[in-house]
């Protein structure tokens, strides 16, 4: 445990901040009590959280926010993770550890005194039980500089409370899934405007896990390659080779800009309906074959003789070449459907 320091200076304190209610209430609760708050948002290596709600929420309340950017790191956590898993590839303990040992590390690089969040008590079912609460404080290396506001009053006192730094009375003491408490402390703080409770993480969902399971088995190189597993339809064609077609031009777009330089770009001769990105390097004229053919099934040439499609690497734009689309059925494509 962090032994107590006694500072008598102003507490400074980093706020986990993601822009829903518990973390603005608990960042409210910590600088009433005369606290410097510094709010850091966890960006995930997807950026699936709402960033802009985040920045809104830190405006509201009046502290500087820092963005930390998840990366490679976070990727091996959710890999392989020494707490199990939620019900999809969501490794809620660990992933909570290595957020707070960051968090830890941004504490103490701005000689801050703490770390506070807006967790509540049995809220959630992995990570937020008594005891995995406790387990998480101490490996990030927090335990005793981990405050929950929210739930404080019925969690072993911190380090600051001991010491009599924060004051233990004004800790709240709210458990369990009812929002109610909080709406209620909302209002006597008025906060308007929060966005609804977390619980759009990705790696909760059974679809998105597939894919990112799927980058687990096959390999990436950098946490980037994982945004796109958000948009369009995926399709493993080979160990080495996988593509991704956008069902809407937003997603075309999106794919594109994140597209790695080593990737096929692929399109109708016309550039209307999906673009297609093959993800893999130097594609036989097989693989690229099966790829144009994928492309025809989503078009409006589904159904209808082979089509020519165009092809180029995203780094050389203007070595555009036809392929031959392969003729391929329904049942062709489900196996291959990530
Ligand atoms: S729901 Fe997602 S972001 Fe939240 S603790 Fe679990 S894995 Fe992490």
């Amino acid at each position: 445990m962090i032994q107590s320091t006694h500072k008598s200076h102003q507490l400074k304190a980093v706020g986990m901040i993601s822009g829903g209610l518990d973390s603005i209430l608990a960042a409210k609760i910590v600088k009433d009590l005369g606290v410097e708050v510094h709010g850091l948002f966890m960006k995930m290596p997807w950026g699936c959280c709402d960033q802009a709600h985040a920045q809104q929420a830190a405006d509201s309340i009046g502290i500087p926010l820092i963005i930390l950017q998840l990366d490679e790191r976070y990727l091996e956590t959710v890999r392989n993770p020494r707490h199990g898993r939620g019900t999809a590839m969501n490794p809620c303990v660990d992933c909570r550890v290595h957020m707070f040992r960051r968090a830890a590390r941004y504490m103490e690089h701005i000689g801050a005194d703490f770390v506070f969040t807006g967790e509540v008590v049995g809220q959630r079912m992995m990570s937020q039980k008594k005891q995995s609460m406790a387990l998480i404080a101490r490996q990030s290396g927090l335990e005793g500089r981990l405050l929950r506001p929210l739930c404080a009053g019925i969690l072993e006192p911190t380090v600051m409370e001991e010491a009599g730094q924060i004051d233990r009375q004004r800790m709240m003491r709210i458990t369990g899934r009812s929002r109610k408490p909080q709406y209620l402390l909302a209002k006597r703080y008025s906060v308007e405007g929060y966005s609804a409770p977390a619980g759009g993480c990705l790696l909760t969902d059974q679809k998105f896990s597939r894919r990112i399971k799927d980058v687990f088995e096959h390999g990436y190189r950098n946490f980037r390659e994982t945004i796109s597993l958000k948009w369009g339809r995926h399709y493993r064609l080979s160990p080495e080779f996988k593509c991704i077609l956008g069902r809407n031009m937003d997603e075309n777009m999106a794919l594109i800009r994140y597209a790695h330089p080593d990737d096929i770009i692929m399109q109708l001769p016309d550039n209307h309906g999906p673009t297609l990105i093959l993800k893999g390097i130097n594609p036989s004229p097989q693989i690229l074959a099966t790829a144009a053919g994928i492309l025809q099934h989503f078009s409006k040439h589904k159904g209808q003789a082979s089509i020519a499609m165009k092809y180029w690497p995203v780094k050389q734009r203007n070595l555009v070449q036809p392929i031959q689309a392969q003729e391929l059925s329904a049942d062709d494509l489900n196996p291959m459907k990530v």
